[in-house]
C-alpha cells in the first residue's frame, strides 16, 4: 500500500496538511480493510465545488485522489481525517457508482445521491471517535 503525491504549488504551500492528508489515508485504508496492493495517486489543488473527489480503479488497485487543502484547511485540521475517510469509502462502493452510468438519469441522480450519503454515514460511524 502506497500514496504517490504529485507535486503541486498547494502541497508545498500546505506541507503539513499535505503531510496529514497522506498518513491518514494510509491509516484509514488499513482500518476499513483495503488489501497492500493499493495505491493512491494524490494531488493537492484548488476544486471548485467540493473538498475532495476521489475515482477508482478497482481491478488495478488504483484510487486516484485530489484534495483542496486550501479550503479544508480554512475549516480546521480536525476536518482532514473525516474527509480522508469519506473519500476512502467512495474506493469499495465504486462498483455501484459505476452502474449509474447504464441508468436513466432519474435513478442516475437518486443512485448518486444514495451513495453520498451511505460514504458519509461510514464516515461519522461512531467507532472512528474510539479510535483517535
Ligand atoms: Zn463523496
Amino acid at each position: 500500500m502506497r500514496v504517490i503525491r504529485s507535486k503541486t504549488k498547494q502541497a508545498e504551500r500546505l506541507k503539513d496538511q499535505a503531510d496529514l492528508v497522506c498518513a491518514d489515508i494510509l491509516k484509514y485504508a488499513k482500518l476499513i480493510g483495503l488489501d497492500d496492493e493499493w495505491r493512491f495517486a494524490v494531488t493537492f489543488k484548488h476544486l471548485s465545488d467540493c473538498l475532495a473527489t476521489t475515482e477508482a480503479e478497482v481491478e488495478y488497485r488504483k484510487a486516484t485522489m485530489e484534495f483542496d487543502l486550501a479550503a479544508i484547511s480554512k475549516q480546521g485540521n480536525d476536518l482532514i481525517a473525516p474527509t480522508v475517510r469519506h473519500e476512502l469509502f467512495h474506493i469499495p462502493c465504486w462498483r455501484l457508482h459505476e452502474i449509474t452510468e447504464a441508468l436513466n438519469p432519474e435513478a442516475e441522480a437518486l443512485m448518486v445521491k444514495y451513495g453520498e450519503e451511505l460514504v458519509t454515514f461510514l464516515e461519522h460511524m461512531p467507532v472512528w471517535k474510539e479510535l483517535k
